[in-house]
C-alpha cells in the first residue's frame, strides 16, 4: 500500500525580520499564503528508508540529509515504533527559491506516514514535530493564509476571503537562506521588532488586490537583491508585463507579481515570457495545506 499527499508552495505576504537574537535566530512577524504550485510525496513500507525524484533535480539530496527522511524519522520516534519507508517525491515547487518547498515535502511526509501506519497523531503532536523540522513546516501543514510569529513556526489562520493570482518566476540557481539573513543582519544592524499593519489583515478580509498591493512587505529583499542584482531587471519586468505589484518571495531568489484576475495574470505570465523569461507560471491563493490525494 502507498499514500501520497500533496502540500503547497508557501509565500509571505508579509516578512517583517526583528534583530538577530542569540540563539541565531530572527524574530519574524509574517503572514503566509498557500500558492497553488505543490509537491507530491508518496509513501510506502520498505526496510530502509529511502528517498526518490521522479524526476532529477539539482540541489535536493537524496540520502538522510532529505528533510523528508527527517521528518519520517521524527515522527517514528515520537511513536516509538520500529518502522522505515520509501519516499517518493514529485517536485512542483522550485527548489532553494524562498517557496519552502523542503518544508512542504517535511509536512506532506508526516501525513503521509501517519496515514499509512494509522497513528492519528493529534494535530498538536504534528505541528509540535513539524516545527521541530524547520520554521515553514507547520505552515505546510495548516495552509491558507495565516499569520507566522516565533520565528515562522507559531502559525495562526487568518481570515482571507480573496481570490488572488500570483505569476511566478523561478531562478534556476536558488539562493542559501542562511546567506540572506547574513547580508540582513550586515544591511539593517538597527533592525527593530517588526509587526503585522491593520490594513493586511483589512485587504485580506476585504479581497482587496489594490489594498493587499500596498500592504505587501518582505525585509528579506534588500538583502537578496545586494546578493543577486540581477533580480530587480525580473522585479521590473513584471511591471512592464502590467503585474499590480512585484516582490521577491520569502528569502528569494523566486520572483512573485500580484495580478487581479486570473485573465490578467495570464498576460503578465505572457509578458514575461516575451521578455525573455522561459519558466512562468501562474498560481492561484490561498489553497490548502498539505493533504491526501491517493491512496494505493
Ligand atoms: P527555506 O524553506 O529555507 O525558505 P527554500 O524554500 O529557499 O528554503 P527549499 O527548496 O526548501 O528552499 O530548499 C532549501 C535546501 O534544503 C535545498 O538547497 C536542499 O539542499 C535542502 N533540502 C533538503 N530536503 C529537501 C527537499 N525535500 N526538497 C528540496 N530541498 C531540500
Amino acid at each position: 500500500m502507498s499514500v501520497t499527499v500533496r502540500a503547497p508552495a508557501k509565500i509571505n505576504l508579509f516578512l517583517g525580520v526583528g534583530p538577530r537574537r542569540a540563539d541565531g535566530f530572527h524574530p519574524l512577524a509574517t503572514v503566509y499564503q498557500a500558492v497553488g504550485l505543490y509537491d507530491d510525496v508518496t509513501v510506502a513500507d520498505a526496510e530502509e528508508w529511502s528517498v526518490e525524484l521522479t524526476e532529477p533535480v539539482a540541489g535536493v539530496p537524496l540520502d538522510a540529509d532529505n528533510i523528508a527522511v527527517k521528518a519520517g524519522r521524527a515522527l517514528t520516534a515520537h511513536h516509538g515504533l520500529d518502522k522505515r519507508a520509501r519516499i517518493v517525491i514529485h517536485k512542483g515547487i522550485p527548489v532553494a527559491g524562498g517557496m519552502a518547498g523542503g518544508s512542504a515535502d517535511a509536512a506532506a511526509t508526516l501525513v503521509a506516514l501517519d496515514r499509512l501506519w494509522g497513528l492519528r497523531t493529534a494535530d498538536e503532536d504534528l505541528l509540535a514535530l513539524a516545527a521541530e523540522l524547520g520554521s515553514d513546516v507547520p505552515f505546510a501543514l495548516v495552509g491558507g493564509t495565516a499569520e507566522g510569529s516565533g520565528h515562522g513556526e507559531i502559525v495562526t489562520p487568518l481570515v482571507d476571503r480573496g481570490q488572488w493570482w500570483w505569476v511566478v518566476v523561478p531562478h534556476g540557481e536558488g539562493l542559501s537562506t542562511p546567506k540572506v539573513y547574513a547580508e540582513f543582519d550586515r544591511l539593517s544592524p538597527a533592525a527593530t521588532q517588526p509587526s503585522i499593519p491593520e490594513r493586511l489583515y483589512g485587504a485580506l478580509r476585504d479581497g482587496d488586490t489594490d489594498g493587499l498591493a500596498i500592504a505587501l512587505r518582505n525585509d528579506l529583499e534588500d538583502p537578496a537583491l545586494s546578493l543577486r542584482p540581477e533580480l530587480e531587471t525580473t522585479l521590473e519586468h513584471g511591471y512592464r508585463a502590467g503585474a499590480t505589484m512585484a516582490l521577491l518571495s520569502g528569502s528569494g531568489p523566486t520572483c512573485l507579481f500580484l495580478c487581479g484576475t486570473g485573465d490578467e495574470a495570464r498576460e503578465v505570465a505572457a509578458g514575461l515570457h516575451a521578455l525573455g523569461h522561459d519558466e512562468v507560471r501562474i498560481a492561484a491563493a490561498p489553497v490548502a495545506g498539505a493533504h491526501v490525494v491517493s491512496y494505493a
